[in-house]
């Protein structure tokens, strides 16, 4: 089989690892190169203009003077204040203390035309001047921010530089750079590591799913903490098991069955020589031997027939034909001919009927008829001559119940669960139990299964046994 590298789970996992990566990178530098600049330029002018609404606070207050020059140098700004009349009342540039400060000062000293921003602010109907500036010697920005204070003639004008801080975008560039690169190599060999993990032990599976091909049921999935593998573990284990059970089943079958053939074959053959070699004038023994190879025959017909009929029921091949139909006398009709087969033996059963009359059922007559046969004949067979067999029938709501009470052998109480399994006999020791095929039971759970009826027996060892059932009930 060739194999596609692409639809290996490792590298599809390396592949979406690797997209994810270069995904979150890409929203990360678009974030940080195209939007940063824009993002601070817009908030260093919302902070320059909140600072010179503070700087009036402090000025009106009165004693401004150190803390102007505090705002000043910590926010890298330049703040003059002064009259319409041009005349400077402060000017951080030249109030500022360098002794005061133990950092360093701000490096640009900036000036304003003092008398164009009176202009400008006379103009302005709010009272206010916001502008940008380009130096295009430095390549950078400074914003300028002025106002009059209210009810009076002092104004204040900031001017801080809004930079686009081209260095530390190229700082962050540079480290993107690696951080990607960092991160792509990591996300690999996650990645190689995950898909190890994971695909170890489908790999064994793999393995163990041929070896069980090959018909090793020895196998064992081993199980990897992952709940979903560990559930195809289960399973497969499960499968294994009933592969297995299976298996055997069939090994069995086929002994049972060719001893089952062979028994009778053997005794057909022997009675036929028999007659040829030494009955064949003798009529009476020659009467007798083919008495035996007719009986022999039934067995064999029988058996087939039970083969036949399991091996519809269990491979599901036969659909249930639900009919309504007098349950009460399908018995009856039942039991008749079981007493007709022994009418004039000289060792006969004792059959007695204790039946709510006309009871209508729902179900599968042909079926249902063929339970009712194996249940008296099991009752026939395992219950000596001049015993009763009882067969009972109870209405209740919506189900009939049927027994077949005989007074026979009974069974073992470590057999009872047993006996509804293909090719359990228990009576191993019976003395009429040659007649059985073992797979009588196995019919009537399935039949009953089927119509998804309760159905179950108890019995006591040489007291007898109890098997009953129930088939839903019609009107
Ligand atoms: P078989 O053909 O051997 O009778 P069945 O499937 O009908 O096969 O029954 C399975 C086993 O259950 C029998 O071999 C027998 O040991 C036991 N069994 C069934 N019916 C009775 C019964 N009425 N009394 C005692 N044992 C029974």
């Amino acid at each position: 089989m060739k194999k596609n590298k692409v639809n290996t789970l490792s590298f599809r996992l390396w592949l979406y690892f690797i997209a994810f990566a270069i995904g979150i990178f890409a929203i990360l530098w678009l974030m940080q190169v195209v939007f940063l600049q824009a993002y601070y330029s817009t908030m260093k002018k919302n902070e320059v203009i909140k600072l010179t609404n503070k700087v009036e606070e402090i000025f009106l207050e009165g004693n401004y003077e150190e803390l102007i020059d505090d705002l000043a140098y910590k926010n890298i700004s330049n703040i003059f204040i002064f009259d319409t009349y041009g005349n400077t009342i402060y000017d951080s540039n030249t109030t500022l203390n360098v002794e005061s400060f133990s950092g360093n000062v701000p490096n640009r000293t900036i000036d304003i035309d003092e008398n164009a921003a009176i202009r400008m602010l006379e103009n302005s109907p709010s009272r206010e001047i916001k502008y940008t500036i380009r130096l295009d010697k430095f390549k950078s920005k400074i914003f300028v921010y002025g106002k009059v204070i209210p009810y009076t003639n002092i104004c204040i004008v900031m001017v801080s530089s809004i930079d686009p801080i081209d260095a530390t975008i190229s700082i962050l560039a540079v480290q993107l750079v690696y951080i990607t690169v960092i991160a792509l190599i990591i996300s690999s060999i996650i990645s190689i590591f995950l898909s190890k993990r994971l695909s170890k032990p489908i790999s064994n599976m793999n393995e163990m799913a041929k070896r069980l091909a090959l018909g090793d049921y020895s196998v064992k999935f081993e199980k990897c903490g992952y709940n979903e593998i560990d559930n195809l573990v289960d399973t497969l284990n499960d499968t294994t098991k009933k592969l297995k059970d299976t298996d055997e089943t069939r090994r069995e079958l086929m002994a049972n069955v060719s001893h089952d053939l062979k028994t009778p074959l053997t005794m057909i053959k022997a009675y036929s020589e028999m007659i040829r070699d030494l009955s064949g004038e003798n009529k009476e023994k020659r009467e007798e031997h083919l008495k035996t190879i007719i009986d022999e025959t039934d067995r064999l017909t029988n058996l087939v027939n039970d083969m036949m009929d399991l091996s519809k029921i269990e491979t599901g091949l036969v659909e249930l034909n639900k009919e309504e139909f007098n349950i009460s006398d399908v018995i009856k009709n039942i039991v008749k001919k079981f007493e007709a087969s022994e009418e004039g033996k000289h060792k006969r059963h004792k059959f007695i009927l204790l039946l709510e009359e006309s009871q209508m059922v729902f179900a599968d007559k042909s079926k249902i008829e063929q339970v009712i046969y194996n249940l008296i004949s099991n009752a026939i067979k395992y219950s000596e001559y001049g015993k009763t067999i009882t067969v009972k029938l109870n209405s209740y709501a919506s189900k009939v119940k049927i027994q077949i009470i005989d007074e026979g052998a009974g069974i073992k109480e470590e057999d009872i669960n047993n006996i509804w399994n293909r090719y359990y006999r228990s009576n191993k020791n019976f003395s009429r139990n040659l007649e059985g095929s073992g797979l009588g039971l196995c019919i009537v759970k399935n039949i009953l299964n089927a119509h998804k009826e309760n159905f179950g027996v108890t019995s006591q060892e040489g007291k007898g046994s109890n098997f009953w059932f129930e088939i839903t009930r019609k009107g």
